[in-house]
């Protein structure tokens, strides 16, 4: 078998303290890391859960976060959840959408498994070759009869053209929701990104920009909406006695929401020092190359949740020969989002899964790494990353 590892140069950047470099060599460096608070901090919330011993059920943790959610997000109305899978499923439910709905297969699956889990058929649509959203040009030709809603996603946190999705949802008279899962703080110039569309779902996961452990939230547009939305999350209870929907339980517990509100007073700082390593990359790789970074309309005030390349034929090597070698040198990268959804066994039928209908997604797909960023990240460590990237050979 070949070396991949020896198909990239030794990886230091002209000048490099080589020995600085070489000791942290091997030490892998990982696509992302959890960011947590001090763990001294979160005792005391521990200590007030055990005293009261309220775990669940939307105890004081929960209405704290909660309340302070609205406020650092700049919306009304949300409900905190136990993770973004299940608020994409409710969000379904609430707006009781059925039969087809258009959606990207260039996602993370829990997107399109939202819609199976409630008899709905996806139908997917290609993406922009720029933004990898889904590209609102290719929705009209796809509404039928049977379609009722677009499910869209902000991939890598940057924004869909949202006013475009609602233009062709107001013209055809559908839905729209919005799995925000990677648009954790994104936001707009003018307004705000959580408000458009009939719904937006939130994931706190923990690979997540900002992580409750587990967690997610439904952004709703007015009172009304969040309270039929709290009453699916609690199996449709409206009060002790009264049962009015086959809810589910999707009730974010006193933990996870203690988690949160302390890790919301990191969150600004971990964004800024994401905005640092995006910058970085961006202007090292600028000159490599075959390597495209996707990206960075200026548009909006972005949250650098992923830090997304294409490898593009200029460059030596394909993108999966860079993707395994990075990853012999202890670079920990990930091919987000390969392969499509639409190429997953219980997808793989359906008429719009064909590549012929998703040229733009299938070459995303093929070309995409996703390069290492989280706030613990070092700038030695992306200097790596970038010099293993710019140093690689053409086979002979
Ligand atoms: C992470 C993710 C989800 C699922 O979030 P969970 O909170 O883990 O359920 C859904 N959609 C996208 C695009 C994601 O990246």
């Amino acid at each position: 078998m070949r070396n991949r590892a020896s198909e990239l140069g030794a990886g230091l950047p002209p000048g490099a303290d080589s020995d600085a470099i070489r000791s942290v060599a091997h030490e892998p460096i990982l696509v992302t890391q959890p960011v947590l608070p001090p763990l001294e901090d979160l005792l005391p919330s521990l200590q007030e859960i055990w005293d009261s011993k309220v775990l669940t059920n939307g105890g004081p943790f929960h209405q704290r976060f909660e309340t302070a959610l609205t406020e650092y997000l700049g919306v009304e109305h949300i409900s905190l959840f136990t993770n973004c899978t299940i608020g994409l499923v409710t969000a379904l439910q609430a707006l009781d959408i059925q039969g087809e709905v258009i959606t990207s297969p260039y996602s993370f699956v829990a997107t399109a498994h939202a819609l199976l889990w409630n008899r709905i058929t996806p139908k997917f649509v290609d993406i922009d070759p720029h933004t990898l959203n889904i590209d609102p040009e290719r929705i009209e030709a796809a509404i039928t009869a049977s379609t009722t809603a677009i499910m869209a996603i902000h991939c890598y946190g940057h924004p869909c053209d949202v006013e475009a999705i609602e233009r062709i949802a107001h013209k055809h008279g559908l839905k729209v929701i919005y799995d925000a899962a990677h648009a954790f703080g994104v936001r707009l110039p003018a307004g705000n990104l959580l408000k458009h569309g009939d719904l937006s779902v939130l994931s706190f996961h923990a690979t997540k920009v900002f992580n409750t452990f587990e967690g997610g939230a439904i952004v709703s547009p007015d009172a009304q909406t969040k309270l039929y939305v709290d009453q699916l999350k609690n199996f449709g209870f409206v009060d002790d006695v009264t049962v009015v929907t086959p809810g589910i339980n999707g009730k974010m517990s006193e933990f996870n929401a203690a988690l949160g509100l302390l890790q919301l007073k990191d969150v600004d700082r971990a964004i800024d020092r994401r905005r640092e390593i995006d910058r970085r990359y961006r202007d090292m790789l600028g000159a490599v190359e075959g390597i495209e970074c996707v990206g960075f309309s200026g548009e909006a005030l972005a949250n650098h949740a992923y830090f997304p390349i294409l490898v593009r034929p200029g460059y030596p090597m394909t993108r999966d020969a860079l993707y395994h070698a990075l990853r012999d040198n202890g670079v920990l990268v990930r091919r987000y989002f390969y392969p499509l959804i639409s190429s997953f066994p219980m997808y793989s039928q359906l008429a719009s899964s064909r590549e012929e209908n998703l040229p733009v997604a299938t070459e995303a797909a093929a070309q995409v790494i996703c390069l290492p960023i989280h706030p613990a990240l070092r700038d030695d460590q992306v200097e790596r990353v970038v010099s293993l990237i710019a140093s690689a050979r053409r086979r002979p």
